[in-house]
């Protein structure tokens, strides 16, 4: 599941390769198509497949950002405005193409939902295998309210006096640590990968309650979730199994996973246990974590 490092370079790759250009036309899949027919919403939510083509064709990509695990692109069209915002659940990608046929890896051109195909000889093809992503043509961001409660981006300064808040309110207080960061209106963009790594760093069990939590550990936590992070986006992402950052490309961050997916704790050497917390296959060390 792509998270904040994986989904940064989406952005990373796909942003040169699309700003400025203008949406031609949108065209969606067959299971796109049905899916909404039948009231699934699959990948295309918040409006028909007609309003969304409304909301973006014939408009220029102006701006391509990154918040928590979501890529927006603000987009124009004469005076209006609109944003298109995606999500890319467990296996969705992005890829820059002249063809669908110049997509190399067979599942990801077989699995094409959207084509967006701009004026600049490209087209940007969303597939996704299991279609838990989400694609939305927003009039504005407060037409999808769960995204302005994401925590600030972990980076900057008001983030962790944030995270200090949230997980001192009620709703985290007496929960496992390793719930509360992984709820990005705590700290935004941490998933399970970045979660186990950070919590084995910081030397802290995932299942330790927040308020027996000294500060000190509080902290901790903290720091490490952004260091993994930053490392994490310094890699390229985490290529796990099949998953792609965008164009095919992988990222090298795996390969300095400590805990996550191993079975000998990359610090000390012990074996790795695995636990089920908050329905998340967890990776910890009884040894390096107290
Ligand atoms: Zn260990």
């Amino acid at each position: 599941m792509p998270e904040l490092p994986e989904v940064e370079s989406v952005k990373r790759v796909i942003t040169p390769r699309i700003l400025g250009a203008t949406i031609q036309n949108v065209t969606f899949s067959d299971k796109v198509k049905i899916g909404k027919e039948v009231g699934k919403e699959t990948i295309i939510k918040g409006t028909t497949l007609e309003l969304f083509k409304e909301r973006t064709e014939q408009f220029k990509i102006i701006n391509v950002y990154r918040r928590s695990k979501y890529i927006f692109m603000e987009i124009e069209k004469e005076s209006e405005s609109k944003i298109i915002m995606c999500h890319f659940g467990m296996t969705g990608a992005f890829f820059t193409v002249p063809e669908l046929s110049n997509i190399e890896i067979e599942n990801h051109r077989k699995h094409w939902h959207v084509i967006f195909a701009l004026d600049n000889g490209l087209k940007l093809i969303y597939t996704d295998i299991r279609r838990f992503g989400e694609l939305r043509a927003l009039d504005e961001l407060n037409e999808y309210p769960s995204v302005l409660k994401i925590a600030p981006e972990p980076f900057v300064k008001e983030a962790y006096e944030h995270y200090l808040e949230k997980i001192m309110s009620k709703k985290f207080i007496n929960k496992p640590i390793k719930v509360a960061i992984l709820d990005h209106t705590v700290i935004s963009g941490c998933g399970n990968i970045y979660a186990c790594e950070a919590l084995l760093r910081a030397g802290v069990l995932p299942t330790r309650i927040i308020k027996d939590l000294t500060v000190n550990e509080r902290e901790k936590v903290f720091k490490e979730v952004v260091n993994v992070l930053q490392e994490g986006i310094d890699n390229g992402g985490s290529s796990i199994s099949d998953y792609y950052n965008a164009d095919g490309e992988k990222g090298t961050m795996q390969e300095k996973h400590l805990i996550y997916g191993k079975k000998v704790c990359g610090q000390c050497g012990g074996p790795v246990l695995q636990k089920v917390i908050a329905t998340r296959n967890t990776h910890y060390c009884p040894n390096c974590q107290k």
